[in-house]
């Protein structure tokens, strides 16, 4: 930790064998680490034994923990290892403990997209090593203490997002979705970090101005947490699919998205801090008057503050997403507040229950967190510090699809009266005619026309739905079923409103 921060771009160069070797070993043995790019980490690195199938790769983390002196995010690329099967070893000074890395899976991938477990991975004397049993088949191998989501990543989804048809910058945004730019600053390697800009995002249906259930949702605050990150990429990528329920979803939710809260922390690689300001949790900063001079979180912040006033509705709920290394309870866990009654909230409930692998634990703490934030200046009725745990052996998929758990948990919690197709929160008459208009439809049907078991299809049990809930005059349902040779639904048929019966069934027959 006493080696010289270096303003080389690159950093950790491995040195296979000898420097006057080197040349000539480039294409036959020399291995070349690199951690100089966006979400890289590795302050530097040796080599022994290069030129055999068995290489020892001795790693140092970086000290950018609040300057604890112990590292913990660790992001780089090593080249040269095809048909190698390399022993990595790094000091278990690790930041929470070397207890933490006891069992913890490091990752790899080929192509940085699809990762895979480390086989092995233990601790000894002060030492933490980690390897696979058999070779890698490729020379450019990805090593990362956890599935990476750079700053980039974060920027191209971002910018995907805003081009759904379902979501759109918000108040506070450019037309790109930008909302400002971070602080910059040097990083521990004396690197200058260069302002990014920070993004915010709308998703609801806009066609429907009824009170709505608003939630406001953010990520990447603590810049080496990123399964968190996938977790909240898998309730956005949720929100604007085409799953039937997705729709009912944007219909009655108002969602608020803060995907970049640390773009410098994030980018340079830092394991939680922001780089303005490296020695200080930013997860303590969350008030107007703390975050004067910290750019980053003032910009989510006041964002956040503007961006809600877009409709008079109430927050129901804050959900800022992270990931812990391994601790209490063992479990993907959410701090929420027990005093509140916040951990009986119907859809946070529901959420746990489709989930099968989520707890609570009880959230007492007073600074300034994003979650207090949110409560004391967003009004949110529930808050909550969702902690995804570092160290399972669990994919990109399994946090994806918890993500995508909380969107099916809100369509359980607030999906509305079957029959009610314009969201109204009332099945009468202008809902029959729309599902009357769709009779028998199997075209790309969903909720709003009237398919209410969302099987694709609107037939007689959407019907009988919409019967069982109707609120309208009888004689108006029950003619305009029998005009549409419905078979008989429940309640003595008048034959009242043939008229409107009439209107219906010519409108179908002009589809
Ligand atoms: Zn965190």
């Amino acid at each position: 930790m006493d080696q010289a921060p270096t303003s080389s771009r690159r950093i950790g160069i491995g040195l296979a064998c000898t420097l006057a070797l080197a040349t000539a070993s480039m294409s036959h043995g020399q291995i070349t680490l690199n951690a100089s790019f966006d979400h890289g980490s590795l302050l530097s690195s040796t080599v022994t034994n290069a030129s055999t199938a068995t290489p020892t790769i001795n790693l140092v983390g970086r000290d950018n923990f609040y300057g604890s002196g112990r590292w913990r995010w660790m992001y780089f690329t090593a080249d040269g290892l095809a048909n190698k099967r390399p022993t990595f070893r790094v000091s278990d000074n690790f930041a929470g403990g070397g207890s933490a890395l006891n069992t913890h899976p490091m990752v790899y991938s080929y192509d940085g997209e699809t990762w895979s477990f480390f086989d092995n991975g233990s601790r000894a004397s002060g030492t933490f090593s980690f390897s696979n049993n058999t070779a890698f088949t490729g020379s450019l191998v990805h090593v990362a203490y956890a599935i990476p989501y750079s700053y980039g990543r974060s920027v191209a989804h971002a910018q995907q997002v805003i081009a759904s048809p379902h979501a759109a910058p918000t108040l506070s945004g450019n037309a790109s979705g930008v909302i400002g730019l971070s602080p910059g600053g040097t990083d521990d390697l004396g690197r200058s970090i260069a302002p990014r800009s920070i993004y915010a995002y709308r998703i609801t249906n806009t066609n429907y101005d009824h009170p709505k259930k608003k939630f406001v949702i953010s990520t990447g605050m603590h810049a080496g947490e990123t399964i968190g990150t996938w977790t909240y990429q898998g309730l956005v990528d949720w929100l604007i699919s085409n799953d039937p329920r997705a729709a009912v979803v944007r219909a009655v939710t108002d969602f608020y998205c803060y995907p970049t809260m640390n773009p410098d922390g994030r980018f340079a690689g830092f394991n939680r801090s922001t780089v303005n300001n490296p020695n200080q949790d930013p997860n303590g900063l969350w008030n107007p008057s703390l975050w004067t001079n910290r750019l980053d979180i003032r910009r989510n912040g006041e964002a956040m503050i503007a961006d809600r006033l877009q409709t008079a509705d109430p927050v129901e709920g804050y959900i800022d997403f992270h990931s812990t290394i391994p601790a209490f309870p063992n479990e993907d866990f959410g701090f929420i507040e027990y005093e509140q009654g916040d951990n009986l909230t119907p859809w946070w409930v529901r959420f746990k229950e489709r989930a099968g692998t989520v707890v609570d634990v009880d959230s007492t703490g007073t600074s300034w967190t994003s979650a207090n934030f949110a409560e004391a200046f967003l009004g949110a009725r529930v808050d909550i510090t969702f902690e995804t745990q570092f160290g399972r052996r669990r994919n990109i998929n399994y946090y994806t699809n918890l993500g995508a758990d909380f969107g099916k948990a809100l369509f359980d919690t607030f999906r509305p009266t079957d029959g009610d197709t314009n969201f109204d929160g009332v099945v009468n008459f202008p809902d029959l005619l729309t599902l009357a208009r769709n009779y028998a439809r199997f075209d790309g049907v969903g909720w709003e026309q009237g398919d209410f078991d969302l099987d694709g299809f609107v037939g007689f049990s959407d019907l009988l739905g919409l019967a069982r809930n109707y609120q309208g005059a009888q004689a108006e349902f029950q003619a305009a079923s029998a005009m549409l040779g419905l078979p008989s639904v429940p309640e003595p048929a008048t034959a009242g409103v043939l008229v409107v019966a009439g209107a219906i069934l010519s409108t179908r027959r002009r589809r």
